[in-house]
């Protein structure tokens, strides 16, 4: 009888869990090597369970959700009907999206007529929302010369596209490339509107893909070897042949590998490869989460998550998972902000936080201790129109046995959570 085909997979994060799960229901068997102690990659918690930093997702994520299932943490999300958003304005104010039970995308219609906002600012959000579904503009355009061609006026801008932009794309409008911001708003907010729900985890990411995927592994019997793998090698075939481990060991008996981890590693690791100069070339994009204990008095929302209007370089506030009860001010595209030191982020945090909610007795005493800031460099890539050009496909590359996957890669999603579970689902 033929032994079953086995694969080789470098980085333990989404892309290289789902591309584990894909081979399995393929027949493969599968060895996994991650470099970290825990899995997950990208979205994973310290000691305390505080995360690295907010991330959520929406229920268009079908790959990401997949994945979830397969390790059973798919419940672990407060999952919302349809995108329901609340603003938060300077002083406290703030504004609800919340469309009702229509089809798509006539909820979001209604949603944006219901909201107290004077008419002429109703019908400018209407209008510029239903722009989405025009013929997407030529590539190279930024979702800044979009709104200028569009004539997305600055309140719809800041209240609905921004926002949704620092989100998904994690750069400015500026530097967002706008086709494949405008391609993912029409996923969002296209065949159902369950598509564009925000679900908001309500479980540690080390709960959710670190634990979970770890049982989902040993259950599977895939091997999880602990190392960094610091080498691949070519045959004189010019297939790919052995990896070599931080430790020295090569491991060879393998017949397809795939290589999960983010771009400058796979450049580095691949250099052999066509994918390696364009993806030497990749920008990296930053986020920063400031991360506050409990407040001292009982906070006005409920809401996990809040758009704050104005509130630069911030532009979220989430409720954390865990530990019970901590706010975390989330700025994406940090590297715009140009604050330089620990320090100078929680002086922000701190101006931030009382602006929108008041000096009162809701910060944690002594905040200077007590709030945790979390800055990760090269969280994403950066969504630019030049960047468009320089994704590879995932999947098989043109080396023999090598396969690519990861949130950088060109799924027809930005670099998210969805990206890196689409890459690695690529059929086996
Ligand atoms: C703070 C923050 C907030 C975010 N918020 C959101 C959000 O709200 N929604 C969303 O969709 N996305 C969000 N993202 C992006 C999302 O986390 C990433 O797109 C996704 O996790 C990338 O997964 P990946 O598997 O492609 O890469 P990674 O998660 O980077 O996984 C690669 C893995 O490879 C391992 N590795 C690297 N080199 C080696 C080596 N030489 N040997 C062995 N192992 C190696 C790494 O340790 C890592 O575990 C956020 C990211 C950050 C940092």
């Amino acid at each position: 009888m033929r032994s079953k085909p086995s694969v080789l997979i470098i980085g333990g994060g989404v892309a290289g869990l789902s591309s584990a799960l894909t081979h399995l229901q393929a027949g493969f068997r599968v060895t996994l090597i991650e470099k970290r102690k825990q899995l997950g990659g990208r979205a994973w918690s310290d000691a305390k369970g505080l995360d690295n930093g907010p991330h959520v997702i929406l229920g268009c994520y079908h790959h990401f959700r997949k994945l979830l299932r397969a390790l059973g943490t798919e419940g672990l999300f407060e999952k919302e009907e349809s995108l329901q958003l609340t603003w938060v304005f300077k002083g406290g104010q703030s504004l609800r999206l919340r469309p009702p039970k229509l089809p798509s995308p006539l909820h979001l219609l209604a949603g944006l007529i219901r909201l107290d906002l004077p008419l002429k600012a109703r019908i400018c959000l209407i209008k510029g929302t239903l722009s989405v579904r025009l013929p997407l503009p030529p590539p190279g355009t930024t979702l800044q010369d979009w709104f200028v061609k569009r004539k997305i006026n600055r309140d719809t801008q800041s209240l609905f596209f921004v926002p949704l932009c620092r989100a998904v794309m994690n750069v400015e409008a500026d530097q967002a490339d706008a086709r494949l911001f405008l391609k993912t708003l029409r996923v969002a907010f296209g065949a159902s509107r369950k598509e564009g729900a925000i679900w908001c985890p309500t479980a540690p990411w080390s709960q959710i893909l670190h634990r979970a995927g770890a049982l989902f592994l040993e259950k599977n019997r895939v091997e999880w070897v602990h190392a960094s793998v610091k080498a691949l090698s070519l045959s004189q075939d010019k297939g790919i042949d052995s990896v070599t481990l931080g430790n020295g060991q090569k491991r060879s008996s393998f017949d397809r590998l795939v290589l999960a981890v983010p771009w400058e590693e796979a450049a580095k690791l691949a250099p052999f490869a066509d994918f390696a100069t364009k993806a030497k070339e990749i920008q990296s994009s930053s986020i920063v989460s400031v991360s506050f204990p409990p407040p001292r008095q009982p906070f006005p929302f409920n809401e996990p998550l809040l758009a704050l209007v104005g509130g630069e370089p911030f532009h979220f506030l989430c409720k954390a998972p865990s530990p019970n009860g901590w706010l975390t001010l989330l700025a994406g595209a940090a590297d715009h902000a140009q604050i330089q030191t620990q320090e100078a982020w929680i002086e922000e945090a701190l101006k931030c936080f009382q602006t929108f909610f008041g000096p009162g007795k809701l910060l944690p005493e002594s905040p200077h201790q007590s709030c945790r800031v979390r800055r990760e460099a090269r969280a994403t890539i950066a969504s630019t129109p030049r960047i468009a050009g320089l994704r590879p496909k995932p999947g098989p590359t043109e080396i023999q046995g090598l396969w690519l996957a990861g949130d950088w890669t060109d799924t027809g999603f930005p670099s998210t959570l969805e990206g890196a579970a689409k890459s690695g689902a690529f059929p086996a």
